[in-house]
């Protein structure tokens, strides 16, 4: 392939731009927001289980205080029933006397239920202190999260600003060149993320590798406006007087 050495030149061009595109595409799927959200889902994901946990455990309590109440509720009826009973004072003595037992009996039945109830309660307030504390770091973490999101959409929408800047200005610049050189340049670099490099003191700026003997001696033979290769990368060796040739 044969192109003018000015043109090829202007590939080098080309492939600044098309490194920074590659460049910004590789921000893009690297950003350290990326991982920090990935661990902060994982991070709130546990805290919702946990959160649920702890909500069932106070639940538990709500409902075993609310039996309480009622025994206590009806513990309290039976006894206004006897008292009202005794406060007639009718009825035979062994009745009464029946009744005066069953109300110390009642009494000692409410006060052990309060005391139950009352352990219930210190431990549901201990179960909140769980809870609410499980949902302050949610309510933390989901904070953390909209602020990782915020940076991530910052940084996404100034990747996408220098793409689009950076696009603009290949356009013209491919455009200018031959169709057939591009397609030669785009091709390699489809294969190796590079498609042309400057060869610089006898050494390709694609591989790196020091080019001797015959390899040396077919670069110098060749045409300026002849297109050459790597014969180890492929990549398209633009020449100038740097080359070292
Ligand atoms: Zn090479």
């Amino acid at each position: 392939m044969k192109a003018d050495p000015k043109v090829q030149r202007r590939l080098l061009d080309l492939q600044a731009i098309d490194t920074t595109l590659a460049q910004l595409a590789h921000r893009r799927r690297t950003l350290p927001e990326l991982a920090e959200l990935e661990t902060l889902a994982r991070e709130l994901s546990a805290l919702e289980d946990e959160r649920v946990r702890a909500q069932v455990a106070v639940d538990d309590l709500d409902r075993d205080i609310a039996r309480i109440e009622k025994d206590v509720e009806q513990v309290r009826a039976r006894k206004s029933k006897d008292e009202a009973r005794l406060a007639a004072g009718s009825g035979p003595a062994r009745e009464l006397e029946a009744l005066q037992h069953e109300l110390v009996s009642l009494n000692r039945r409410q006060s052990d239920l309060e005391d139950a109830e009352l352990e219930l309660m210190e431990q549901r307030e201990t179960a909140q202190g769980v809870l609410d504390g499980i949902e302050r770091r949610a309510a933390d973490a989901r904070e953390r999260r909209a602020a990782a999101e915020r940076r991530r959409d910052d940084a996404l929408a100034e990747i996408a600003k220098e793409e689009e800047f950076k696009r603009q200005s290949r356009q013209p610049l491919a455009g200018d060149l031959p169709a057939e050189l591009v397609t030669l340049y785009d091709k390699i670099r489809a294969d190796t993320g590079l498609g042309a490099a400057l060869l610089t003191g006898g050494r390709c700026g694609g591989c790196r590798l020091e080019l001797y003997g015959a390899d040396m001696a077919r670069i110098r033979k060749a045409a300026p406006d002849d297109v050459v290769r790597c014969e180890e990368c492929r990549r398209i060796m633009v020449r100038t007087n740097e080359s070292g040739l």
